[in-house]
């Protein structure tokens, strides 16, 4: 199945007319059953580790894969189900929690630095920078709690903090980080079967969180921020993909042919040697095969 296309229907390059309502976390694309999609994902991770080795070894670009997501839609069992195949020396995963007193020390963003990948790597942000406009938004004490000086807290601290993030990306980009987001969207009825799943079900007992349900009541909230997050931060450099959530085989799938999608556009290759370096391997085939 050509990766380029069952991505490109979920990117977003450009925000400005992005509506979430026009997106069904329901779709399944192409696809209509789970037996149908393995076999392709296995053929997109497969592809993702040859990448993956090209990647490490030019030394160069570095990815970095945001997920962001309502809770239980899935980003932690995607993390692990398309990082499958890939080594794990050049993989880094991150997950962003509330911040800690010495993080609220400092802006936003200064907690992000130490956790970027470094080049020839993989990073995957599990939460990130976006939750400033996201539960920082939704909750009011949130952003109480951040001590920012009274008067920079303005109305349009939103606009300002899109805008900084927006500059951010820019900056990566320009130094030759990937940068690719990913909103799992699921329905809250999606959503609901799977928190009682969490409560029927001993082994999933332990996902469950009293704070989900709390926040579950803030939905709308959520999903107009979400919205607005996505119109004022999906560029060509950085773009969203808005991933349907509701079938996780699905969400799988789209995810890993949106990363193949983006190693693909890079044209990696491994190093080429000079007429130096050649000369030097050929000396030591000699030594080797002198003992
Ligand atoms: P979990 O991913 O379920 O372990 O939960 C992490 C929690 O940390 C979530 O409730 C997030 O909303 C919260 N969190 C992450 N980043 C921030 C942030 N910058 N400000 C406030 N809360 C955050
Ligand atoms: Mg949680």
């Amino acid at each position: 199945m050509k990766t380029a296309k069952l991505a490109k229907s979920y990117r977003i390059d450009d925000g400005k007319h992005f509506q979430l309502k026009d997106f069904d976390p329901a779709d399944t694309g192409p696809l209509s059953s789970e037996e149908h999609a393995e076999e392709h994902l296995q053929e997109y991770i497969a592809r993702m580790e040859e990448l993956q080795d090209k990647l490490y070894a030019q030394d160069c670009w570095s990815i970095l894969l945001i997920f962001q997501a309502m809770d239980a839609a899935g980003k932690d069992g995607t993390i692990k189900h398309v990082m499958s195949g890939v080594n794990p020396e050049g993989c880094q995963v991150y997950s962003f929690k509330v911040p800690s007193s010495t993080e609220l020390q400092h802006d936003f963003l200064w907690r992000t630095n130490e956790h970027l990948p470094e080049r020839g790597h993989i990073g995957i942000f599990n939460r990130s920078y976006y939750e400033e406009v996201l539960v920082v938004r939704v909750h009011a004490n949130v952003l109480e709690n951040e001590k920012l000086p009274p008067s920079l807290v303005t109305k349009d601290i939103w606009d300002k903090r899109f805008e900084d993030i927006r500059s951010f990306e820019r900056h990566m980009a320009r130094n030759g980080t990937v940068i690719r987001k990913f909103f799992l969207h699921l329905s809250k009825k999606e959503q609901k079967r799977r928190f009682l799943a969490r409560l029927d079900e001993p082994q999933k007992n332990w996902k469950f969180s009293a704070d989900d349900i709390h926040e579950r009541k803030y939905w709308d909230d959520y999903q107009k921020a979400y919205e607005e997050m996505i119109r004022n931060t999906a560029t060509r450099h950085a773009p969203w993909y808005v991933i349907p959530a509701d079938n996780k085989w699905f969400t799988h799938l789209a995810v890993s042919a949106a990363i193949v999608e983006t190693l693909e556009e890079l044209s990696l290759g491994y190093p080429k040697v000079d007429a130096a370096q050649l000369k030097q391997l050929q000396a030591a085939r000699k030594t080797l095969e002198k003992k």
